[in-house]
């Protein structure tokens, strides 16, 4: 039998604690267990993005501009703040959207009307060449608007081989594309090399900045070396970066900007063939949460760049302690030394499955890799305060493994 909607309506004091149950099935995130899906600065960042959120819970971006223009306004602020960020010349151009998925099919859809317009005869069979580590959104996209996704091996030390890449570029690649940093080894790809190779090949240059992009900037402010990775390199065409992620605002927000504003034209949907009239949007979706724009705008004031400053600091030192006590124990090995705050670690001798199989029964979620086989971990500042339980479960976990006290045949790597 399928449930139906209940005959008789239901007072919030009776939901409320059947939501609470809800909630308690989940890993519990808030005190570090889950190494991916959620995102945590200070409390009162917390805070204010909440209820930034809640004060626009009920109006709809998608009517920024005729009915809730201090809405389009917020979001014209965070869209100048964010390319002041990313080193943007003033003709640049983008919009919020839900996610990096989306975003990251903006870029493409755009990429591609560029290409048509100067290839008129190749409208079909395009292909976009991409690291084996980019994010699976190109594929979606790719699949969506019936496009190839030519996946290049890494070089050994995991990053972009933008030799190999160059080597598969051909008369109907559109898109070359590369992380800042990718998702699986939390490294920054060779962007000033791809930037270089789009500007011999002509192919437009995405970076996908999802997961680095707000926190990147400021990590160097922070004093930290970084490669560069944004518009200042002049091959790089469009960035995708999320909100949502290390910008450490409430979901769903994502943002995507393009060098020109010709560019950001592309992506933009313009309709009037229908009764209700014109209907232009640059984005994938029509309704938009409200709430996402107000809480970025308020994130972004709450904390200021300083406070990004400071959390940037706290994470680089975190993620600093977190290898130093992976690497003390025998056995695990970092398969890349993090260019930010994402970590992937292996054991050359162990099967590291059985590691992670360990930290599950002892109430951890292992993020896994697999190729090559590691455990993952993206980190916030609730891993601080699990910093040393974790650490020894997972010393615990390792002995488990060796002494043949465990098996990693259950486990499987899972985004
Ligand atoms: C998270 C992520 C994405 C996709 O973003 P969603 O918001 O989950 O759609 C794309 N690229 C990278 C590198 C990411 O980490």
């Amino acid at each position: 039998m399928r449930k139906t909607i209940p005959e008789n309506g239901t007072g919030w004091p009776e939901l409320e604690p059947q939501l609470d149950r809800f909630a308690a099935e989940a890993v519990d995130w808030r005190h570090g267990r889950s190494p991916l899906f959620v995102f945590l600065a200070t409390e009162s960042a917390y805070d204010v993005g909440k209820n930034a959120f809640f004060k626009f819970f009920s109006e709809n971006a998608l009517g920024g501009k005729r009915a809730f223009q201090g809405l389009k306004r917020m979001e014209d602020d965070v869209l100048e703040m964010a390319l002041s960020l990313f080193s943007a010349p003033p003709d640049a151009a983008g919009n919020m959207s839900t996610g990096g998925s989306e975003s990251i099919f903006l870029a493409v859809k755009a990429a591609r009307e560029c290409f048509r317009a100067l290839k008129p005869g190749m409208r079909h069979d395009l292909n976009m060449v991409v690291p084996h580590t980019a994010h699976p959104a190109f594929d979606k996209a790719g699949q969506a608007m019936d496009m190839e996704v030519r996946r290049v091996p890494v070089r050994a030390d995991l990053r972009a081989d933008v030799k190999a890449m160059a080597s598969r570029i051909d008369e109907r690649t559109f898109l070359l594309a590369g992380s800042a940093p990718c998702f699986p080894h939390g490294l920054i790809d060779p962007i000033d090399e791809l930037s270089a190779l789009a500007i011999d090949s002509g192919v437009w240059l995405h970076v996908d900045a999802c997961v680095g992009g707000y926190v990147a900037p400021f990590v160097r402010r922070a004093g930290y070396s970084l490669p560069a990775f944004d518009f200042a390199l002049p091959g790089v065409r469009s960035i995708s970066a999320d909100l949502h992620k290390f910008g450490f605002c409430p979901k769903p927000a994502s943002t995507v900007f393009y060098r020109e504003r010709e560019d950001y034209e592309r992506q933009i949907f313009d309709f009037d063939d229908w009764p209700s009239g014109r209907f232009t949007t640059p984005m994938l979706s029509g309704t938009r949460a409200g709430g996402a724009v107000a809480a970025a705008w308020a994130v972004f004031h709450h904390l200021g760049a300083k406070g990004y400053c400071a959390i940037a600091r706290d994470l680089m030192e975190m993620t600093r302690r977190y290898v130093a006590g992976i690497e003390a124990i025998e056995g695990l090995q970092m398969w890349a030394q993090p260019d930010l705050t994402l970590i992937n670690f292996g054991a050359p001798d162990l099967d590291i499955f059985a590691v992670a199989e360990g930290m599950r029964t002892r109430g951890w979620l292992p993020g896994l890799t697999q190729r090559p086989r590691g455990m993952h971990m993206m980190m916030s500042l609730v891993h601080e305060e699990a910093r040393e339980a974790y650490l020894g479960d997972l010393r615990a976990a390792v002995e488990a493994a060796r002494a043949g006290r465990a098996s990693g045949a259950a486990m499987k790597a899972t985004y």
